[in-house]
């Protein structure tokens, strides 16, 4: 398969654009394999490629119930950051910007990593005093917290109301500068053709039905595409983790699902360069490089599989939108969508071997799995290759929530919309 390059566009905008090939193979089943991954997300197609590159691991296939790019890979909100407290967060998290920064090179193909910064607004002395706690804490682990006066704000993001008159007034905000934005998909179409290139066959339309077992140890899958038995299966299906581990016979996980819904703004001209979050309640948003504004909030409240969320979250949203910056306030709402979320009780995920012998699991992202794509492939791909974690992913166990180990960033307990 061709590089990408400036030669190639040359060459094929010569030829008519009608010599691109497939940037991956359309793979059938084979009979065995040495990894089955189920789920053609990020983190599923990410750790394929990381067993085949950096493992030697080529015998590997990924199945997708759908189409790659279906999941919450295609519909999240492409905010990287690595701002956070908890030495275990701070250390895969900075790993996994540290990725990021190579990636495009890398994978040979344009993900479009951006690093704009992105700026958590604080509107009370104590979200100051916390954030500031924060950003040092992500300094003394060798990151970039930066602190902004209102002032600075204003330079950074002038569309954020900063008056003392705001309704929620803002007293200062955490700058990460290195964070940022990718294009969501071609993350997932970048380690796809990445993987396909190191020879792993990824199979699309190809649900998994069930587990092939041996007493309790798993030896393959049974998928509407027939059974494949494979010595090693790794579990990265996100949002339908509950569903897939019940076929293993798992009934209980620390992990509960709801749905998350972005929005998109017709086009603007440049409101504002990075990604802001409110602090008065729960709303990102950053602008994308076609002007529209890209944005998010809470989960819906319930527990829920679907696609698609509810109106209260939109009230509420778009009620937080406008707090932050009036002058959006007529502007209009060009789509909204919704994914399903793995949100975990502790708010940090699972990469770990097990539940059950010959599987592995990955897990719980939460709000923020996309930013984790590269670091989260990596450290699976490790934990399967090797059948032990990785320094970064040592932490991500299962059985931490039974031992009382919580890697809880915020300190909010069991309750998934708090995280
Ligand atoms: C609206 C929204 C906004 C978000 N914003 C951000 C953000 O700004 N930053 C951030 O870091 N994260 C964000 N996230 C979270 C992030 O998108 C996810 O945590 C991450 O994408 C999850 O990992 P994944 O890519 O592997 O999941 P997915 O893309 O969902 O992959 C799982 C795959 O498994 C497949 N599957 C399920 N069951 C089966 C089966 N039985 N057989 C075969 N395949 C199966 C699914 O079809 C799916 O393609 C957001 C999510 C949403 C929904």
């Amino acid at each position: 398969m061709a590089e990408y390059s400036a030669f190639s566009l040359l060459r094929n905008a010569l030829s008519g654009n009608r010599d691109w090939q497939p940037a991956w193979r359309k793979a059938d089943p084979k009979p065995s394999y040495d990894v089955v991954i189920v789920g053609g997300g990020g983190h599923g197609l990410s750790t394929a490629y990381y067993l085949a590159r950096e493992f030697g691991v080529r015998n590997v296939a990924v199945i997708e119930k759908g189409w790659l790019g279906s999941g919450n890979i295609g519909r999240n909100t492409t905010i990287v950051r690595s701002n956070y407290l908890l030495p275990d967060s701070i250390r895969f998290y900075d790993h996994s910007v540290k990725m990021w920064e190579n990636l495009s090179h890398e994978l040979n193909y344009n993900v479009m990593f951006s690093q704009r910064g992105i700026l958590n607004l604080a509107h009370s002395p104590g979200q100051a005093d916390d954030y500031i706690r924060r950003g040092n804490a992500m300094r003394h682990g060798g990151g970039d917290g930066v602190w902004l006066t209102p002032a600075e704000i204003a330079r950074f993001a002038p569309g954020v109301d900063v008056s003392p008159k705001a309704r929620f007034p803002v007293v200062g905000g955490l700058l990460q500068p290195r964070a940022g934005t990718a294009r969501h998909d071609a993350v997932a179409w970048g380690y796809a053709r990445g993987a396909d290139r190191l020879g792993v066959d990824i199979i699309e339309n190809c649900e998994l039905t069930g587990f092939i077992r041996d007493g309790d140890t798993i030896t393959g899958v049974r998928t509407t595409r027939g059974d494949i038995s494979a010595k090693k299966v790794g579990v990265a299906v996100a949002g339908s983790t509950g569903r897939v581990m019940k076929l293993a016979g798992i009934d209980r996980l620390p992990i509960e699902s709801h749905v998350l819904q972005a929005f998109v703004s017709e086009s603007l001209k440049p409101l504002v360069g990075g990604v802001v979050t409110f602090g008065g309640g729960h709303l990102y948003m950053s602008q994308s490089d076609k002007g529209g504004l890209v944005f998010g909030g809470d989960i819906d409240g319930y527990n829920s599989y679907a696609q698609r969320g509810n109106l209260p979250v939109v009230e509420d949203v778009m009620s937080e939108m406008v707090a932050m910056f009036p002058a959006v306030a007529r502007l209009r709402l060009l789509r909204s969508w919704g994914g399903v979320m793995d949100m975990s009780m502790d708010g940090s995920p699972i990469i770990t071997k097990g539940p059950l012998p010959g599987m592995y699991l990955n897990c719980g992202w939460c709000y923020g799995g996309f930013k984790a794509t590269p670091a989260s492939g990596f450290a699976f791909a490790h934990t399967i290759a090797r059948d032990a974690p990785h320094a970064i992913n040592a932490a991500y166990t299962l059985d931490r929530f039974e031992r009382g180990y919580i890697i809880d960033e915020k300190g909010q307990g069991a309750t998934p919309k708090l995280h």
